[in-house]
């Protein structure tokens, strides 16, 4: 499979082979229905969205390579590509996630990209397919802030297919309907006890666990909110975010959107320590 295929309706259904079942065996909200409400936006989202992000991508990658070629010494390109596929793929992972938090901590803090990001906020009863609802210019601006230094560098084709095969999986995983105790790799690794955090609907949780992939870049810059072993009480936000596809299309434009309350904090707090942990 292509790694861009995984935007595809061929892609969702594999994925829902592998979700569905693991949502049932390990739920971590039980009396939550796999056709739930808005379930329909979302597959929508998933195909449509999925194919328009996907020519995004081409363009985006053939910018950034003709600009890497004439900007880079092609020496360095050469060097980054030549490493093993596995360190390549890890470097992506770091690389790219560092870009993930640094813009999705801006879609937070910055009430003009909030308006945007808020779409993906909306989402009440979480669960793998939800991961697909995000405005366009929010998923244009991420993969941006993310991929572009990586297509820029000249990572091999294949380290890349590889990374978009774990990226993808791993973000339907961070919002699955499921209850996993990962022990001290919570601290390393995104799960989705620290995503179902980060769209909780309670102000303590609120600008926190920011990553899509290592848990412990929120450690590092202090943004880190796992309280124990519970979950959030709801998902959502106080907003009047429609519920049709269209609707939440325009409603950044139209609505003009709201800022919560306190999203001041995601660029104010000073960077965490690690004794925080436990
Ligand atoms: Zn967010």
């Amino acid at each position: 499979m292509e790694p861009m295929d995984l935007f595809g309706l061929q892609a969702l259904l594999i994925c829902a082979l592998i979700f569905v079942p693991l949502e049932h065996i390990l739920a971590l909200r039980t009396e939550q229905k796999i056709l739930r409400k808005g379930l329909g936006t979302d597959v929508i989202y998933a195909v449509v969205n999925g194919a328009f992000l996907k020519i995004c991508l081409v363009l985006m990658a053939a910018a950034a390579m003709s600009a890497s070629a004439i900007l880079v010494p092609q020496r360095i390109p050469m060097t980054v590509s030549a490493q093993a596929t596995w360190l390549q793929v890890m470097e992506i992972i770091i690389l790219a996630d560092l870009g993930v938090y640094a813009s999705h901590r801006a879609f937070h803090a910055i009430p003009a990209l909030w308006k945007f990001h808020s779409i993906h906020h909306g989402i009440e009863e979480l669960d793998w397919i939800a991961a697909f609802r995000a405005h366009p210019v929010d998923q244009i601006i991420t993969k941006a802030a993310s991929l572009l230094p990586v297509f820029f560098l000249g990572f091999s084709s294949g380290a890349i297919a590889v990374y978009f095969i774990i990226y993808t999986l791993h973000a339907q995983f961070l919002h699955a309907n499921v209850s996993i105790n990962f022990g001290p790799l919570k601290w390393l690794i995104a799960t989705p006890q620290f995503h179902h955090w980060h769209h909780a609907d309670q102000r303590d949780a609120y600008d926190k666990n920011f990553a899509s992939q290592l848990a412990i870049i929120d450690a590092l810059f202090g943004t880190f909110h796992i309280p124990g072993s519970k979950m959030p009480e709801k998902y959502g936000v106080d907003e009047p975010i429609p519920a049709d596809y269209v609707g939440q299309h325009g409603y950044p434009f139209v609505r003009g959107g709201q800022q919560r309350q306190n999203t001041a904090d995601a660029i104010v707090k000073p960077a965490g320590n690690l004794s925080q942990m436990k």
